[in-house]
């Protein structure tokens, strides 16, 4: 059976295989395994290449930029204490979306296998 979409979509929300739904994807970081645990199906095959870190700039930016000028707008702090704070947050955000949009990519080449 081929899942749809939008549940390999949440698959790759949780870092899971695009096929089971069970198998891990990555072994360390940003490190794929060459293939599922629990189903055998390939992925190392799929070269994520640079999607995942211009997603990730994409989604971090959204989330970001909003709220530094929300800030700056509402409150208008020191440059000091938003530097002190926006760049700590920006690169937090940044290892957090990181593997998220390269597992993503992998579902969407994933599905587009076939075609
Ligand atoms: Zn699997």
């Amino acid at each position: 059976m081929n899942p749809s979409f939008f549940l390999i979509l949440i698959r790759s929300l949780m870092k899971k295989c695009p096929q089971c739904g069970k198998g891990k994807l990555f072994s360390s970081y940003l490190k794929l395994y060459k293939s599922c645990h629990i189903c055998n199906e390939e992925l190392s095959v799929f070269r994520t290449d640079d999607f995942g870190p211009w997603l990730t700039i994409i989604l971090a930016g959204h989330i970001i930029v909003p709220l530094i000028l929300f800030v700056e707008q509402s409150y208008a702090p020191d440059l000091w204490l938003q530097a002190l704070v926006w760049i700590p947050l920006t690169i937090i955000t940044v290892l957090l979306i990181l593997p998220i949009s390269k597992s993503i990519c992998l579902a969407i080449l994933w599905k587009q296998r076939d075609k």
